[in-house]
């Protein structure tokens, strides 16, 4: 590993950070941080931490000794003087006199100790950083260092590869025991370069930030060697085995991991995958799946995001989707059992004092394919993704060396269910679509816009569908989450099948589809022509039923129901004059939605329509407007109002419409009227 320190880059930082009342020291420290936090190989997702101990004013414009340690879960790749929040000194180490403190009286001390008030709680490890008498501390979990550490003769190995310039501590949960430890063992050993932590990662230090970063990466380097000096060569033999597509795996693996909500009938909990192939994680599902599947975290803080073990699922070879999808329903069923009795066997040891998290695996192993991060959201899924990769290397590095040992599965229960984490838990307040994907196509257009952004907000997972892929990232910029944009043209069948492989491999399925896209036609009907009408029809009626026919297939396999939302028009029950060729399209349309939801409510998979009308969009354009009220002698308002409430109609209330309908789960064959009222076009 090298260092990442251009003496430049740093410089423009701190001069960068000068205007912004920023001091040298602190611009270092934001400077080092973020080169760790951008290798990988060093830290993930808010894992590892930084501090520095420096001067700074209290709000009495006192000066005072305080220590600026990273946030919890703040990222470091991307780190800013907010992330690092000020915290007296002085108190912190009058703490080391105390033998043993809860967790959260201990963070009560630090919140108490915070020179603003309303910063982010200081890292779990903020103890070890205050105790440790140096300016610039640098924490970290290197892949190639838990190779080394995580291993039944951890401490040797350490002593082998580091030359004893790094002090050895054994494995305690992160917080102040592991600190009060730590320092005990640093004064008695008085390393030069810093700590290993055992089974959770390394600690280096230094009096400038530089030198602090730089031992990092000589010592990162130094376990890199010795992995390379004592790794044993594996011949692997391999048997070529073809799989099914990702796209057919997906939802099949997304369809197992679900729970039915008890509370609600026709509910469930559902996850949204992130998928991962490669050769590395393909040779490491060959070479060491035995040991994968054991589980094992490599450091304490994965359990939160990977729990404490994979699901390990057989070959998904081609032709063969029905076995597969028995054997991992099984495989599942049994993740699940094997997890509840973790769970119940030590918290019974907690006085049965936790809350129970959901017993669905979090990284799924397929090999011959590639893994599954699994997640409430696609970030959590793609983070769990990241770590799943991560761990399969340093356990396949340990296996070269040695022999793969983690923690115990007391000490993962206790990072599981660490008491700050359950905390957490009842503040969490989840947006009603979480962990459901939605599929949306003409999503460029006013209603399609309108309507992604809406079940974006409600929580949802979104698949923006257009035949202008341009327009639809466009589109996708615009609302929130991780959504995906797709080229779709709905008269082609190939393209929507395409489509809605690409949504099941990237998102792992998809639980509700809003058909929308459509595009209006006019002539009299007794002397139009047939081409005309069959364009219309090729657009109106059959793009939804291929539309349909394609997320069905998935739902079908997921086995958790669905939802289909058509867009149909008010034009299907109150048809215009010279309107036929956009309106019989919609009529057979209205059909259709009551034929799938006829044909599916078996299944759990309901269909609802929604009858919009005059709503301002690419079938209605700002020119069309002044025209049509010109020749009706009305002001253009009066025209857009021009219904029995005498309110416009906007592509968002359609919107709402829709999501009504995704929400309202005793809800089938059902037609939502938007369109500020007409009695023509009532329904019943
Ligand atoms: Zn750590």
């Amino acid at each position: 590993m090298k260092s990442r320190w251009v003496e430049a880059e740093a410089a423009e930082i701190v001069a960068h950070g000068a205007e912004a009342g920023i001091t040298r020291d602190l611009a270092l420290r934001l400077y080092s941080t973020r080169l760790l936090g951008a290798d990988p190989k060093l830290v993930l997702h808010g894992g590892g931490n930084t501090s520095l101990k420096t001067r700074a004013r209290d709000l009495l414009g006192n000066e005072i000794e305080v220590l600026r340690i990273k946030a919890s879960g703040a990222n470091m790749a991307t780190i800013e003087a907010e992330g690092l929040p000020a915290v007296r000194l002085a108190p912190l180490r009058d703490l080391r006199a105390i033998e043993a403190i809860a967790d959260e009286k201990l963070l009560a001390i630090e919140r108490a100790n915070l020179i603003d008030s309303a910063a982010p709680n200081p890292s779990v490890e903020v103890m070890l950083h205050a105790f440790l008498p140096y300016k610039f501390v640098d924490h970290t979990h290197a892949s190639a260092v838990l190779s080394i550490i995580d291993q039944p003769d951890g401490e040797k190995k350490c002593a082998d590869a580091f030359g004893g310039r790094l002090a050895f501590v054994p494995y305690l949960m992160p917080g102040f025991g592991l600190a009060k430890k730590a320092i005990e063992i640093f004064e008695r050993a008085q390393p030069s370069d810093g700590l290993i932590l055992s089974k959770h990662g390394i600690v280096t230090f230094g009096e400038s930030a530089r030198e602090a970063y730089e031992r990092m990466i000589a010592m990162v380097s130094l376990a890199e060697d010795f992995i390379a000096r004592n790794s044993e060569p594996r011949i692997l033999v391999t048997e070529w085995r073809e799989p099914e597509p990702i796209a057919s795996v997906a939802p099949i693996i997304r369809g197992a991991c679900c729970q039915k909500d008890e509370k609600i009938e026709g509910a469930w909990r559902r996850l949204v995958l992130d998928f991962r192939g490669g050769p590395t994680v393909l040779s490491a599902l060959q070479s060491d799946l035995a040991c994968l599947a054991e589980g094992g975290v490599v450091t304490p803080d994965h359990t939160i995001r990977t729990k404490n073990g994979p699901l390990v699922l057989p070959h998904a070879d081609a032709g063969k989707l029905d076995g597969f999808a028995d054997a991992t329903r099984e495989a599942v069923g049994a993740f699940v059992d094997r997890y509840r009795d973790y769970f119940a066997r030590h918290n019974k040891r907690a006085a049965g004092a936790k809350q129970e998290l959901d017993p669905l695996p979090r990284v799924a192993l397929v090999p011959g394919l590639g893994l599954f991060g699994l997640g409430r959201t696609k970030r959590d899924a793609a983070i769990a993704a990241d770590i799943a990769e991560e761990w399969m290397a340093v356990v396949g590095d340990a296996e070269r060396i040695g022999r793969f040992e983690s923690i115990s599965e007391a000490d993962m229960f206790d990072c599981e269910y660490w008491p700050l984490e359950q905390a957490k838990l009842g503040a969490r307040k989840e947006p009603p679509l979480a962990g459901q994907i939605v599929a949306v196509t003409g999503a460029a257009g006013a209603i399609g816009g309108a309507t992604a952004k809406a079940f974006a907000i409600a929580g949802a997972e979104v698949a923006l569908l257009d035949v202008n892929l341009a327009a639809a990232l466009e589109q996708a910029k615009t609302i929130g989450g991780s959504p995906l944009a797709i080229a779709c043209d709905v008269t082609d069948g190939g393209s929507v099948r395409a489509a809605f492989d690409q949504i099941a491999a990237h998102f792992g399925g998809v639980d509700i589809v809003v058909s929308n896209a459509g595009a209006a036609w006019q002539g009299r009907i007794g002397e139009v022509d047939e081409d005309i009408l069959r364009k219309s029809f090729d657009l109106n009626f059959y793009g939804h039923q291929r539309v349909a026919q394609a997320a069905i297939k998935i739902m079908r396999a997921q086995g958790t129901g669905g939802c289909l939302l058509f867009n149909v028009s008010k034009q299907a029950v109150n048809p215009g004059p010279n309107f036929g060729p956009y309106g019989i399209p919609k009529a057979a349309l209205l059909a259709l939605m009551r034929q799938y939801a006829l044909d599916y409510g078996a299944d759990g998979i309901r269909a609802n329509a929604v009858n919009a009308d005059r709503i301002r969009s690419g079938l209605l354009t700002g020119e069309m407007i002044a025209s049509r009220a010109k020749a009706r002698g009305l002001s253009e308002k009066d025209y857009m109002g021009g219904n029995l409430l005498g309110r416009e109609v906007t592509a968002e209330d359609v919107a709402q419409a829709f999501l009504h309908q995704a929400l309202a789960l005793k809800t089938t064959a059902d037609v939502t009227t938007v369109d500020g009222g007409n009695i023509a076009a009532a329904m019943r």
